[in-house]
């Protein structure tokens, strides 16, 4: 796959605006921060040149993160805090009942419970804060932030997270839709195929079931968002939060709200976060990895390519895998440098993601690692 990396910049760079390109040009002699790899140094000599980066506030979000960019970029021109300014911005699609991948309106677990994952992390206090399989509180992110800055613990679950949520103030109520209700239902109705209970030979089953919940046009799967941002200052602040698999066993706690997994920031190298299959990023540290990736010199989407790989690498039951050894899931990593480079990458084609660099909002393909 390493071929394909040297395409997936040419996509990349394909989508970007040409104005934003042409002054990258003027900011290409700005020393980066960190060093270049030797993979970078070889495709600058054959006149690539780096990804544009800003010299202001930069915003990458998941696909499913226009509006969160725009808000956290509105949040940080006006000099909020990144880690207040994303929170900002994914409580806009968290209050969204139209996403069924997060928050209000989310994808309920096998009882028809919609119960929600969300982390934070701060920079500049290397300071984390999450929340996971938390009930009827639509803002998870934002309890995320009491935790982080109201506690000192880094993760509550379940009973206990809603009391304290209840305690700060926050408001209890059904986040059950009816499109979530009526998604839900007909799943149930297919109870025996799709639940999340499985034997040896069910697990090789596995594969059908995103496509015969494609054929029921029943919502399925994966959903999350992820934010993370880099102030003028050049601090960073990152948050991912989810309702997680959808009709998940109740209890079950995806990557998003595990730190080093969903979402990570070291304020000396950059921020990084994942969607997707959260089992493959937890065994991976994902985000974790993907900063050490930065931390050594790639670039943000080298980075997101590299722990993709590895987590290919690693993937071993054969229910996650095609007849090419490859896996049959997906997950999109972003990154975004101190310096505001950015990058995303995602297993397999149909991955998205955002990007505001301070003039405007933009939605982009990410560079896949198999086709
Ligand atoms: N990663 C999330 C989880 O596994 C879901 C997703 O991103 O789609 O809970």
């Amino acid at each position: 796959m390493a071929g394909r990396r040297a395409c997936g910049y040419a996509v990349v760079m394909n989508d970007i605006d040409r104005r934003t390109f042409l002054a990258a040009g003027a900011t290409a002699a700005v020393p980066l921060v960190l060093g270049t790899s030797p993979a970078a140094a070889a495709r600058e000599a054959r006149g690539w040149r780096p990804r544009p980066f800003a010299a202001g506030p930069v915003v990458i979000s998941s696909g499913n993160g226009l509006p969160a960019v725009i808000k956290a970029m509105e949040e940080l021109k006006r000099g909020a805090d990144p880690v207040d300014a994303v929170v900002a911005g994914v409580t806009l699609v968290e209050d969204d009942p139209n996403d069924m991948s997060v928050g209000y309106g989310g994808l309920p677990n096998e009882d028809g419970v919609v119960q929600l994952d969300a982390s934070v992390m701060h920079g500049p206090t290397h300071k984390a804060g999450a929340v996971a399989a938390i009930e009827n509180i639509r803002n998870p992110a934002q309890v995320a932030l009491r935790v982080m800055r109201r506690t000192d613990h880094v993760l509550i679950v379940g009973a206990g997270a809603l009391a304290f949520a209840k305690a700060h103030g926050f408001r209890e109520e059904n986040l059950l839709t009816e499109q979530a209700r009526e998604a839900w239902l007909k799943w149930k109705e297919n109870l025996n195929r799709d639940d999340d209970w499985l034997n040896d030979e069910q697990h090789l089953e596995r594969d059908a079931r995103a496509e015969i919940a494609e054929q029921l046009g029943i919502p399925w799967h994966y959903g999350t968002i992820h934010c993370a941002a880099v102030n003028a200052d050049r601090n960073l602040g990152a948050c991912t939060t989810t309702s997680g698999l959808s009709y998940k066993i109740p209890g079950r706690v995806g990557d998003s709200p595990i730190v080093g997994a969903g979402m990570f920031v070291d304020n000396e190298v950059g921020a990084a976060g994942a969607t997707g299959r959260g089992e493959a990023v937890i065994q991976s540290c994902g985000a974790f990895q993907t900063v050490q990736h930065m931390a050594a010199g790639l670039e943000p989407q080298e980075a997101c390519l590299k722990t993709l790989k590895w987590i290919a690498d690693h993937t071993k039951r054969r229910s996650l895998l095609t007849s090419a050894g490859r896996p049959n899931f997906n997950v999109t990593m972003y990154a975004l440098r101190k310096d505001g480079a950015w990058g995303s990458a995602s297993m397999l084609p149909g991955g998205t993601f955002t990007i505001h660099d301070g003039t405007e909002a933009r939605r982009l393909r990410s560079t896949p690692l198999f086709e």
